[in-house]
């Protein structure tokens, strides 16, 4: 990885320590490449020339495949004829039905950057309808990199999570618990669409939690705030809490919601209009049409095809065909969460040597995977794809098992 490396000390010396946040390739294993030059369907070409199927999609904006054809014939043509001017273009006032078209949820919608925009917004949202100060969120959960919410608090002050105080998430008593300690200044409980925190198995949310978490939040007058910024679109069109019954007041999106482009979202319902009105939240790039217009043909794409049966599909496919490798050589490896959002971790592997060793063998066979994040499928992969990731995880799995029985 000789460019890789020319690119890591240039960046050094003009970025700080090269690279900041969640694409730091310093926090995976040495093989991983930080730089890359091309990505189209599945396919991710690093600066040095390896090719990868691609199993983090850019963390979760692409769902369609890189440079979707449709998506991006819609992005340019918007983009050439207007893009951020002094206000929005017509696709706004479209993309924002067709949002409240599909999110059953959703009687309007409001359009940022990112997923912390939007889940920022959120927060601003609830706080300025209910008169109150208090959040609950999850202990463990990402909802952003802004002062209030990043999971690494240098630079921050105590004053700017003050009001922030934490549950477990499917733990209905103790949620039940930090709303009878927050009294009547409950502004919001902000849930995830499941539990993905990174280096856990994942969990869904019992039905029972969801219930308890929407009668909390209307005994309370309180927003319940879905932040389905990373499940959005792969887990059910119109909001990952469908499938429970259970709808959110205000949900954060992003990620999925322009296959790759810049685009976040707030929707909410009637209840939180009034004051989704009147808080300022603006950015210089919000109006951006062409990302608008990228969301919109991703939203109806995604329907259309119905991406998400395809993912889940597939994502059985692999989550199954892994599990019988696993079971074969006799190997603990646990894979939680929807199949389609996938997470792969092994039994006693504090410190993820195991899951180190696993993906990079993987990525030695042209298989990009996460060692303790968790991954998305997306609808471009195929069948094929499915196929040459397992014997690329086969390696993989063989390769732990060597190493591994060896020690022990
Ligand atoms: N919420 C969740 C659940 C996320 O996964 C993320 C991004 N990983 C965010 C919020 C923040 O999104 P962004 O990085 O686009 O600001």
């Amino acid at each position: 990885m000789i460019r890789d490396a020319e690119l890591r000390a240039r960046a050094e010396v003009v970025i700080p320590g090269g690279m900041w946040g969640h694409m730091n390739a310093q926090a995976l294993p040495p093989s991983y490449p930080q730089f890359f030059k091309q990505a189209s369907g599945v396919l991710i070409k690093d600066v040095d020339g390896n090719e990868y199927i691609d199993f983090i999609c850019g963390f979760g904006p692409m769902i369609l495949g890189y440079n979707d054809a449709e998506v991006e014939v819609a992005f340019e043509s918007q983009r050439a004829r207007l893009d951020a001017t002094n206000g929005p273009a017509e696709v706004m006032v479209e993309l924002a039905e067709l949002l409240v078209e599909t999110i059953p949820a959703a009687d309007w919608a409001m359009f940022s950057k990112n997923g912390t925009d939007a889940t920022t917004a959120c927060v601003t949202i609830a706080r300025a309808q209910t008169k109150c100060r208090k959040i609950l969120v999850a202990k463990g959960a990402y909802h952003g990199a802004a002062p209030w919410c990043t999971p690494r608090p240098d630079g921050t002050t105590a004053e700017d999570r003050a009001h922030l105080i934490s549950y477990t998430f499917n733990d209905v008593a103790s949620l039940a618990a930090v709303c009878a300690q927050v009294g009547d200044d409950l502004a919001g409980i902000l849930v995830s669409a499941f539990r993905h925190d990174a280096r856990h198995d994942q969990e869904m949310p019992t039905l029972e939690f969801a219930n308890a978490a929407r009668a909390l939040a209307d005994q309370n007058n309180a927003a319940l705030i879905l932040d389905d910024v990373r499940a959005g679109f792969r887990i059910n069109i119109g909001g990952s809490w469908e499938p429970l019954g259970v709808r959110p007041d205000l949900s954060a999106w992003s990620k999925a919601l322009g296959n790759g482009h810049a685009i976040a979202a707030v929707t909410g319902n009637n209840r939180f209009r009034d004051a989704a009105q009147r808080v300022f939240v603006t950015g210089s790039f919000w109006c951006g049409a062409a990302s608008m217009a990228a969301a919109l043909a991703t939203v109806q794409k995604l329907k259309r095809i119905d991406a998400i049966s395809q993912m889940v599909r597939l994502g059985d496919m692999l989550r199954t065909g892994l599990q019988a490798q696993a079971n074969e050589i006799g190997i603990g490896l646990r894979q939680t969460g929807p199949v389609q959002l996938p997470i792969m971790l092994f039994d006693d592997d504090a410190d993820f040597a195991k899951g180190n060793l696993f993906t990079t063998t993987a990525l030695r066979h042209g298989v990009y995977l996460h060692p303790w994040h968790n991954m998305f499928l997306s609808a471009a992969h195929t069948e094929d794809h499915i196929a040459t990731a397992l014997i690329a995880t086969k390696h993989g799995l063989e390769a732990v098992s060597q190493q591994f029985s060896q020690k022990s």
